[in-house]
């Protein structure tokens, strides 16, 4: 069984250990955030750390600390393998399920070490031996900085490299400040993150105006011919075949943030981006107020996340899963009045 309690593990901590960082499938700011800032705190404590990403992760978050040192599980996988099988300690960051992290999570499940759960995701499968689970976190990187400062007791080791890292990742998953879960304390966080180096203008433009050319047009793309809005269910929707994706020569990352384009839309309480892959169909699914999206990712589509921002896929085609994105629509429509 999992456990709260973490002053086992803080005791554990104590001494020099083998650890090695995970997190989701195609990581995100938060992700990588989150996993950067404890690999920079736990190499600062003087244990042998590794992040092993399970895939690549977008452009845009490359420029961040410590970004050359990440392995990524596709690219290395028997070094991946034996560093996993000589840790004594794994922290899984930003995820509940091994099955977000594809064949890494296979592998992880069989080793001896013992792993640590750090989330704000609903619903978590129970891999894990201890947790730092909260859904009411914004992301992953406000309990990491919870992690550090109340249960190790180091805020004075948060220094300008792990204060980035950690802005980043509330960033990221909070809208910068305007999503619901920006709490009172995410910007009581966000301060004392400020006050320890993180450059919040010089952040939001290495994240967010970083684009290319060709990523630009692509939304241009999206917006001008494939957004189609239904009036009546407030919902509005994108979809991008795998040729589309490759006229564009679109990578890992660059369809980020279009979902919420379809969203601002005034009267819009739902929108959902689908993309064709070349293994799978993927949805993007955003939401305002009541309309819970993780239950309709969960129910219909291999997925879950949170009620105002969810995701899944589909093994069917493009066309087969748009339409049954359509035809479940009128089951959630007392939430779409
Ligand atoms: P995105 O739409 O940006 O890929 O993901 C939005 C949210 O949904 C994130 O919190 C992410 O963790 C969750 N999510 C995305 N795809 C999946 C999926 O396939 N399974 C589950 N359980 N959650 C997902
Ligand atoms: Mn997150």
């Amino acid at each position: 069984m999992p456990t709260s309690d973490l002053t086992t593990l803080q005791k554990l901590l104590i001494t020099p250990q083998k650890i090695i960082i995970t997190t989701h499938h195609k990581p995100d700011g938060d992700a990588m955030g989150s996993s950067l800032a404890m690999y920079h705190y736990l190499k600062q404590k003087g244990h042998q750390v590794h992040l092993i990403t399970p895939t690549d992760y977008p452009n845009f978050l490359h420029w961040m600390p410590g970004n050359d040192d990440v392995i990524i599980y596709t690219e290395s996988i028997s070094k991946a393998h034996e560093l996993l099988d000589e840790s004594d300690l794994i922290f899984c960051l930003d995820f509940n399920a091994l099955s977000r992290i594809n064949d890494l999570g296979h592998y992880i499940k069989q080793v001896t070490a013992k792993k640590i759960m750090i989330d704000h995701h609903l619903e978590p499968e129970g891999f894990e031996n201890y947790r730092l689970w909260d859904i009411r976190a914004c992301a992953t990187a406000e309990l990491v900085y919870q992690f550090i400062t109340e249960i190790m007791d180091d805020n004075r080791l948060i220094n300008e490299i792990i204060a980035t890292c950690l802005y980043v990742g509330i960033i990221s998953d909070s809208g910068s400040f305007r999503f619901p879960n920006t709490r009172p304390v995410v910007h009581r966080i966000a301060a004392d993150l400020m006050e320890k180096g993180a450059k919040n203008g010089e952040i939001h433009q290495l994240l967010f105006e970083n684009s290319t050319e060709q990523r630009l047009r692509f939304l241009g793309f999206c917006l001008h011919e494939k957004l189609e809005i239904k009036p009546n269910l407030h919902t509005a929707l994108i979809t991008v075949s795998k040729n589309e994706i490759e006229a564009y020569k679109i990578t890992t990352g660059d369809t980020e943030g279009i979902v919420n384009f379809a969203l601002s839309i005034k009267d819009i309480k739902m929108a959902a981006f689908i993309v064709e892959r070349s293994d799978m169909v993927k949805l993007s699914l955003r939401s305002i107020g009541d309309v819970p999206v993780n239950e309709i990712c969960s129910k219909y589509f291999n997925g879950g996340g949170h009620k105002n921002a969810a995701g899944g896929n589909s093994t069917e085609s493009l066309e087969r899963t748009i339409q049954k994105f359509h035809s479940i629509l009128p089951e959630f429509s007392a939430y779409l009045q």
